[in-house]
């Protein structure tokens, strides 16, 4: 049934083509006729003239013609698809270059913030030795003041037993001098030690503070020099997408999203998706080369196209 109502359909069209061409061949042949008999100027002109009187009688050849235009539309949407795909590469690369940077020059400031910590508990130990030397010090003289004293009684005792204790007095005193000079010693050693160390990580500080000034001003180059080149491709993704329908800008963006590498458009690599590394089927692979349909791949839905989109991009 569908076979004999399908037929008659198919052939009116023909038909009624052929019935246009007729036309068209009859009305040429009379501007043919006409022509003989005038001058070869004349006939030129006439000729032109020709060309705008055949016009209407093609009209019915049109319904071809818009087909042609559909498949020059969808590659058409292919190229502007891919272009736009590359455009938006671009953006991402600049980004992630200028968002590594940051994070470098954060990790430096952090590392700096650590060891200007670092030496400042130094030198607050330091100042801790420092002020223990100075209390050993005092205890020092304090026992020297002793033992004077305790030998000027000695001078004044009335016994051997008051002169014996007076002699102990100053034998302790003497062992807390001795005390105190060696504890002076270690706190010494202790202080010389964190003074190199203070120095060592000084010198490690001013290191880093020199690497932080570099990668900034880098940092700062690279912000200027690619802000420019970021909004001019912005500007271009922007004029791209006009050029394409907002149902395949939603599904675009929404694959784009989706991807690890950004990638929504990709070329078919080794008779397979350039995205996912799925095999494509050959069916498949000879649709996306007609340029007739957008060929999403199976596995992971991002759009397919072949080198002739890409050649033709380029
Ligand atoms: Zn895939």
């Amino acid at each position: 049934m569908a076979k004999t109502t399908k037929q008659p359909v198919a052939t009116s069209t023909p038909s009624k083509l052929k019935k246009a061409e007729d036309t068209e061949k009859k009305e040429e042949k009379k501007e043919e006729n006409k022509a003989v008999s005038r001058t070869a100027k004349a006939k030129k002109e006439e000729k032109e003239v020709k060309v705008e009187e055949v016009k209407p009688a093609q009209k019915p050849a049109k319904t071809t013609e818009e087909k042609d235009k559909a498949e020059v539309t969808i590659e058409k949407k292919l190229m502007a698809l891919y272009n736009l795909q590359q455009i938006d590469s671009q953006i991402d690369k600049i980004r992630i270059i200028r968002g590594e940077l940051p994070l470098e020059v954060q990790d430096l400031e952090d590392e700096i913030a650590g060891l200007e910590t670092r030496i400042d508990n130094y030198i607050q130990e330091s100042e801790g030795f420092e002020k223990s030397i100075g209390e050993k010090k005092t205890a020092i003289k304090e026992s020297q003041a002793l033992i004077k004293k305790y030998e000027d009684q000695q001078m004044n005792v009335r016994n051997n037993r008051e002169y014996d204790s007076l002699s102990k007095e100053v034998e302790f005193q003497n062992l807390e001098i001795q005390l105190s000079e060696k504890r002076i010693l270690e706190y010494q050693q202790s202080l010389e030690e964190k003074k190199i160390e203070i120095e060592k990580f000084q010198q490690v500080l001013q290191d880093r503070k020199n690497d932080l000034e570099i990668k900034k001003s880098e940092l700062d180059d690279i912000i200027a020099e690619t802000e420019k080149e970021e909004n001019d491709l912005v500007k271009k993704s922007e004029e791209n997408r006009k050029f394409i329908e907002e149902r395949l800008i939603t599904a675009y963006t929404r694959i784009r999203k989706n991807a690890r590498n950004g990638l929504a458009v990709v070329q078919i690599e080794r008779d397979a998706c350039g995205g996912c590394f799925n095999k494509i089927p050959p069916q498949h692979q000879l649709d996306i080369r007609m340029h007739k349909k957008i060929i999403v791949c199976e596995y992971c839905g991002r759009i397919l196209v072949d080198d002739g989109i890409i050649n033709l991009v380029s």
